[in-house]
This record gives structure tokens, sequence and C-alpha cells, in this order.
């Protein structure tokens, strides 16, 4: 069970609720979000009548908690969470396209990719400044010039911007140019930076870890909404599995509607990340459409032998078209507007 304070609450109320938890033998563990103090109650709740607690002075709520992640569960929130940036709304019945290089290489690259996938029809431009990558001698992303291009193609398309933070030092310039902070596969489970960017009220895009459960991925979102920040977007990326022979990684698009069933909020899938190869983007994408997710993120490179981050995946602005196609047709099928 989970107590949750009123934002005024006092401290002698506080002190009051915590001697009543205690009065039943449980142990109560104080959380302090910037968002929400919550008291977590460890042990045996059933002697703990929530309706009881409820009534005391500065309590918003108490929550019955069946799962450990309870912000970002259904319990706690039925309806659906809508994320916005500038025009555009990740929710329900709306489909978001993201689409652009995975990496920016430079002003003149990242502009004709812009522009190209403005033109069919995406609604947000991607692209990392910060590159993880396995390799130290790989291509480590252009860093704060990157932003700095980023932000030109913004300007110049109109498009907002999402883009990796990997380092928490990096956190004012990320919020200075981008409009979506993305936490990749790699720092899903980097709690002191889900802490931070918890505490922006920026977008955050959380990739699923590559080894995560989806309990785990759910928890990591809850690090971030605890400390105030509810515009979470959920991103499948793909799981290892045994069978690598073919593909990078495994799409898990049942995620999609587990995820609808157990959080509010939005998902979107990454089909370039997840396959590794740029003839499985067109059908996950759609796959995704179909099985319930709010969006998917595209690789697209107009020169992807010479790109200098997962060219294999890259799809052409060409072959990009085609997929807004079929995106376009799946979408007035089902409904969903794209937003
Ligand atoms: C990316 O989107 O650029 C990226 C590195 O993705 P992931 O964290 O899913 O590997
Ligand atoms: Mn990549």
């Amino acid at each position: 069970m989970l107590i949750l304070f009123e934002k005024d609450y006092t401290k002698a109320q506080l002190e009051h609720v915590m001697e009543k938890v205690k009065a039943t033998g449980c142990e109560p563990h104080l959380v302090h979000g910037l968002f929400k103090v919550t008291i977590n109650i460890i042990g045996d709740d059933t002697r703990l009548d929530p309706e009881i607690f409820k009534s005391y002075e500065g309590v918003e709520d108490v929550i019955a908690v069946s799962k450990p992640f309870p912000l970002v569960g259904r319990e706690f929130k039925p309806e659906d969470t809508v994320v916005r940036t500038h025009n555009v709304t990740f929710g329900p019945n709306h489909f978001v396209v993201i689409a652009g290089p995975c990496a920016v290489e430079s002003e003149e690259q990242t502009l004709r990719i812009a522009r190209a996938v403005k033109k069919a029809g995406a609604q947000i431009l991607r692209g990392g400044a910060f590159k993880p990558r396995s390799s130290p001698y790989a291509f480590q992303g252009m860093g704060v010039e990157g932003l700095k291009i980023l932000d030109i193609a913004r300007k110049e398309t109109g498009m907002p911007v999402i883009t990796e933070l990997l380092d928490v030092r990096d956190l004012d310039d990320i919020c200075n140019y981008a409009d979506i902070i993305q936490i990749g596969t790699r720092n899903m489970s980097n709690f002191s930076l889900l802490k931070e960017v918890g505490k922006t009220r920026k977008p955050v895009m959380l990739k699923r870890g590559m080894l995560a459960t989806i309990d785990e991925w759910l928890m990591a979102a809850e690090y971030i909404y605890h400390e105030g920040n509810t515009q979470v977007i959920l991103c499948e990326r793909g799981i290892r599995s045994f069978d690598s022979k073919y593909t990078r990684n495994i799409v898990d698009l049942s995620a999609i509607p587990v995820i609808k069933h157990l959080s509010h909020l939005p998902i979107s899938v990454d089909p370039s990340h997840a396959t590794g190869r740029r003839d499985a983007v067109g059908p996950m994408t759609l796959a995704a459409l179909a099985a319930g997710a709010n969006s998917v993120m595209i690789d697209v490179h107009d020169d992807a032998e010479s790109a200098l981050c997962d060219g294999a995946q890259a799809i052409t602005p060409h072959l990009f078209e085609g997929i807004m196609a079929g995106i376009r047709n799946l979408s007035k099928a089902l409904g969903k507007e794209l937003t």
C-alpha cells in the first residue's frame, strides 16, 4: 500500500500518519519525490484500513498496490496519459512517426535527412549527438555541436527534436536544444540518471533495457514519474534472445498490449534498433501500429553505406515514403490520427 500526501502537507500531519502506520505493526518507508511525498508500507498491511488513512489530514490518497510500479500503473491512473510536445500528441487515437539519422554527422547530412523525412510526413526528428557505442573506438557523436545542428534543423523544419542523454552533465544542454530526452537501452537502469530527468519537465522517451523484463522497465519509468515528470513515453526496442543470427534483437510486439494493460503511459516502437535490418523496418512498423503502439521511431539515412552509425538498419528517404504511405492506409483503417 502507498500513502500519497497532498502538496501542502505539514510535518506534523506526516509524523501523525507515520505513527499510525507503526501502530499497525508495519514499517513506514518515506519516499521524497519532487512531485509527491509518499509512505510505502512495508510488511503485512492487511490490518491497515485505507479508508481510515485516507481521512487523515494531509493525505491525498491511499492506493492498494499489487504491482511494484504504483504511479505508472493503471491502478493509480486508469485513463491513458497523453504526452505533448508542440503540436505533436502521443496518446490514444494518435500515431506519431519519429524519423531521422541514427547519429548527427554534419549539418548538411542532418538538414538533408530532416527535410526528406518532414516532406514524407514524419512529425518528430531523431538524431543522436551523444552515441552509446559498444566500442570506444567507434564514432561517439558530435556532442554539443550535434545538438546545435539539431536545433538548426528544428528551426528550419518546425519538427520537434528527440536526442539521447548519456551523461547527467549534458542534461542542461539537452534541455536547451531538444524537445524530448531519449534514455537509451543501456541507461534504462541508470537510476541516478532517471531521477535527474525526472526532475525536469521535458518529455522523456524511456527505451526498454535490452535485458529488461516488463516489470523492470516500468519500475524504471516509475523513477522518472516519482520525481514529478509525468511526461514519459515508453519505447520497445527489442530484447536479446538466443537467436541473433538474422536480427539484432527480438521485437517484443506483445509488450505493446501488455504495457497498455499494465500502464497508462504511451508506447513507441523502434523497429530499426529492434531488428538491425532495413528490410524488416517496414513490416515491423505496420505490425507495431496494428498492435496498438502510439508511435514508431525509424532510422533514415540518405547515404547508408557511409553512415557513421548503424547503416545496415537505416532506410532511404524513398523507402521511408513508402512506409509512410502504408502507415497512412493502416491508420485510416484503425481510426488513428497521424499527429
Ligand atoms: C538510438 O536510438 O540511437 C539507440 C542507441 O537506441 P538503443 O538505445 O535502443 O540501442
Ligand atoms: Mn543506432
